[in-house]
C-alpha cells in the first residue's frame, strides 16, 4: 500500500480529486480556529462533526411540540410513538444486524447494564469476565459494580488480556488462550470492537466462536467501532453489542445509543431483564394497571424501557441518512483505509531514521496495528518527549485531536469529512515539532 503513496502536496491534491465521497465534507459544520480557517478535526472519535441537516430535523421536532402538544406522539409528520422505529433499519446495515435485532435507546454504558442485567447471571463456578485493558473507564466501572451489585468480588472475577511485556496492543491469541484455560470459569467475555486508546481493532468473529465454544457470552462494545469499520453482528453470531452514537456517527452530545441482541436471544421472552413498558407488547402498552403481566416485544425491543427521547433522537435520523447517501459503510471504509494509511505512510516517510517499522521513532511511536484489517480510522502516537507540550503546538496549528495521559495523541481522519490534504497537513506540522 505505501508503495502507492508520494509525500508531496500535490499527491494530497490529487487523492482529494479522485475521492469519490469528497462532497460529504460539504453536509457537516467544520468549526474554525482563531484565524478563522477550518481546523483539521480529527477527534471524531470523541464527538462527531454536526451534520448541517440536524439543525432542520430537530426544529422539525420542536415546531410539532409547539403545534400539537401531545398529540405529536401520534399526528407529528415523525410520529414520536414509534420514532424509534426510523433508526432501526439504517441502524441494522450499520452493525449488520436484523432490524429485530437492534434498539436505539439510553446512553451506552446504560445499555451496557442492561445487557449485563439479562447476560451476567454467575454461578457458583462460572462468575468471571473477560475484559481488555485498557479497557475505557465506564466499562470497567459497569462491570465492576455489576460483579459486586451480585454478592462478589472485582479481585477475583475480572480478569484482564492485557498486551505483551514490550507490546501496546492485545494479541487476539492471547485472548483465545485465556479462554481457554479459564473457559469453565468465564461467565462474559466482554471486549471493544475498537480499543479507544490504541485504536486495534480486534477479531470479533474469532473471539465470539472461541468463548461460545466454552458456552460463554460474548458481548462487544462497538463504540470505536461502529460507523467506522464494517460489522456482522448477526453472522459473526455475537450475544449482544453495545454502542454510542455521538463518535463516529456524528448524532450530537449525549445521542441516544444503540444495542443489539442476537435473535436467538431476542426472541426469548424467557430470558431475565430490567423492563419498562416500552419493551412492554405494544398490543397491551396502554393497558397497564388492566394487564399488569410484562409481555416483552420478542425483538430487541423487549429491552427498551422508555418512551423515545426524539429530541437525541432526531440528529441521529439525519446523520444514519447520510450514511446511506454515501453508500454505506463498506464505501467508507474504502476510503478510510486509503486515509489512515496515508497517515501512517507520511508520519513515516517523514522521520529522521524511516526503515519501514513501526517502532523505530525517535520521537514517537505509532502504537495503532499496522495491518488494516487490526485498526479502524483512528491512529494514536505515543510521544517519547514532551508530549504535551507536542500536542500544545499541534492545537496551536490548528490541529483538533486529543490527548490522552500520559503521553498518547489520538488522531481519527474520518472518511466523510476529512480530506487527504489534511491528512497532508498534519503529517508536515507533526514532522516540524519532532
Ligand atoms: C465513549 C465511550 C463510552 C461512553 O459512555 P457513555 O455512556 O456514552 O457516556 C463508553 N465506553 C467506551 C468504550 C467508549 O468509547
Amino acid at each position: 500500500m505505501s508503495r502507492t503513496f508520494s509525500a508531496d502536496e500535490e499527491f494530497a491534491q490529487k487523492l482529494d480529486a479522485e475521492d469519490p465521497l469528497r462532497s460529504f465534507r460539504n453536509k457537516f459544520h467544520v468549526p474554525l480556529g482563531k484565524d478563522g480557517s477550518s481546523l483539521i478535526y480529527f477527534a471524531g472519535n470523541s464527538l462527531g462533526l454536526m451534520p448541517k441537516a440536524a439543525r432542520q430535523i430537530v426544529e422539525q421536532e420542536l415546531d410539532d411540540w409547539a403545534k400539537l402538544g401531545v398529540d405529536a406522539h401520534l399526528e407529528a409528520r415523525t410520529p414520536w410513538y414509534s420514532y424509534h422505529e426510523t433508526l432501526r433499519e439504517p441502524t441494522a446495515r450499520l452493525v449488520g444486524a436484523k432490524p429485530s435485532e437492534v434498539i436505539c435507546m439510553n446512553s451506552l454504558t446504560v445499555n451496557l447494564h442492561l445487557m449485563m442485567a439479562t447476560f451476567y447471571r454467575p454461578t457458583k463456578s462460572r462468575f468471571k469476565i473477560l475484559m481488555e485493558e485498557p479497557a475505557f473507564p465506564s466499562d470497567t466501572y459497569a462491570i465492576k459494580s455489576q460483579i459486586v451489585h451480585h454478592g462478589l468480588d472485582p479481585k477475583g472475577a475480572l480478569m484482564l488480556a492485557r498486551p505483551r511485556e514490550g507490546e501496546y496492543t492485545v494479541r487476539t491469541e492471547d485472548i483465545v488462550d485465556l479462554i481457554e484455560k479459564h473457559g469453565d470459569q468465564l461467565a462474559v467475555v466482554l471486549i471493544a470492537g475498537i480499543n479507544f486508546f490504541t485504536g486495534q481493532l480486534f477479531d470479533i468473529e474469532k473471539i465470539t466462536a472461541a468463548a461460545q465454544k466454552r458456552g460463554i457470552t460474548v458481548g462487544f462494545d462497538l463504540a470505536h467501532a461502529v460507523g467506522n469499520v464494517p460489522l456482522a453482528l448477526n453472522d459473526w453470531n455475537v450475544d449482544f453489542a453495545v454502542w454510542c452514537s455521538y463518535k463516529y456517527l456524528n448524532a450530537g452530545p449525549g445521542a441516544v445509543a444503540g444495542a443489539f441482541v442476537h435473535e436467538r436471544h431476542a426472541t426469548n421472552r424467557e430470558l431475565p431483564r430490567l423492563a419498562g413498558w416500552f419493551g412492554n407488547d405494544p398490543n397491551t402498552r396502554f393497558r397497564l394497571h388492566l394487564e399488569p403481566e410484562f409481555i416483552p416485544v420478542p425483538s430487541a425491543d423487549g429491552w427498551q424501557i422508555s418512551n423515545p427521547p426524539v429530541l437525541s433522537m432526531a440528529p441521529l435520523r439525519a446523520s444514519l441518512s447520510i450514511f446511506d447517501e454515501a453508500g454505506g459503510i463498506e464505501a467508507l471504509r474504502a476510503k478510510s483505509i486509503k486515509l489512515t494509511g496515508y497517515l501512517q505512510f507520511l508520519i513515516e516517510s517523514k522521520r529522521p531514521s524511516n526503515a519501514g517499522a513501526a517502532r523505530i521513532s525517535d520521537s514517537y511511536t505509532v502504537i495503532t496495528p499496522r495491518e488494516t484489517d487490526a485498526r479502524g480510522c483512528q491512529m494514536s502516537i505515543l510521544v517519547h518527549e514532551h508530549p504535551k507540550e507536542l500536542f500544545g503546538k499541534l492545537e496551536a496549528a490548528g490541529v483538533k485531536c486529543d490527548f490522552r495521559e500520559p503521553n498518547v495523541i489520538r488522531t481519527a481522519p474520518t472518511p466523510l469529512y476529512n480530506t487527504f490534504h489534511e491528512v497532508w497537513r498534519f503529517a508536515t506540522i507533526l514532522a516540524a515539532h519532532q
